[in-house]
């Protein structure tokens, strides 16, 4: 049953983008090599049909943990400014804005056109037209890490993802005592924001995200800055 599932998916991405190829890979699930084409646009931008030649390497706990991307020609430079590490694997996004996109829609093909395609395209847009990235928000550490948690939860500040994170460590009733993070000063119970906060517990995210880690460095940083 899991191999037969295994192979209608792996058939159904091969059928989206005819020029990858499965490529033999011992510690993966499924590695994929050879051309991904796409047509994007974003408003206010120019349409763009282009195409990289990568590697898309499936984990064996996958959905659970996203699959990497390496670009092998060198179109995108090996720079932190264009999110690509040194190892040519590209950054899509913080791991915590992945895994939220993977939650969402737990297939290769659904990941490839939410994270993978955005970034070709503001890659392509950057590279052919001296455009500046589109998607600001793909930033390399910390500010990036903050940058995603504020949009994640819907809010402005530093403060209010720490109390936010907070608030996701706790039990749900325990949590709705509390003054909410949004912003409208009643309790977490009388908000609709206690809807997102929970469908962010559900997801686990709380263990799968050190989020104690997180709290710590957003105090050693301060407040006072907000996004
Ligand atoms: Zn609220």
């Amino acid at each position: 049953m899991v191999a037969e599932d295994k192979l209608s998916w792996v058939g159904n991405f091969i059928r989206e983008y005819p020029r990858l190829r499965l490529r033999p890979h011992s510690s993966c699930l499924v590695a994929f090599s050879g051309i991904l084409d796409f047509t994007a646009v974003a408003p206010g931008q120019p349409e763009i049909t282009d195409f990289y030649s990568l590697d898309i390497i499936v984990p064996h706990d996958f959905p659970k943990s996203c699959p990497e991307v390496f670009e092998k020609e060198e179109r995108i430079p090996r720079d932190s400014k264009y999110h690509k590490n040194l190892d040519g694997s590209l950054c899509l996004g913080s791991p915590l804005r992945l895994f939220i996109e993977l939650s969402k829609a737990p297939r290769l093909t659904a990941y490839v056109k939410k994270c993978l395609i955005p970034y070709l395209y503001a890659m392509s847009l950057n590279l052919k037209y001296g455009r500046p990235f589109i998607f600001g928000e793909l930033e390399h550490g910390f500010p990036g890490v903050l940058h995603d948690y504020t949009d994640i939860f819907g809010v402005k500040t530093a403060a209010q993802v720490e109390l936010a994170l907070k608030l996701l460590t706790l039990r749900p009733r325990l949590a709705n005592k509390y003054l909410c993070p949004c912003g409208c000063g009643l309790k977490l119970g009388a908000c609709s924001f206690r809807r997102r906060l929970n469908w962010l517990r559900e997801l686990g995210i709380a263990d799968r995200f050190g989020i104690e880690k997180v709290i710590k460095s957003l105090k050693a940083k301060g407040h006072a800055r907000t996004l």
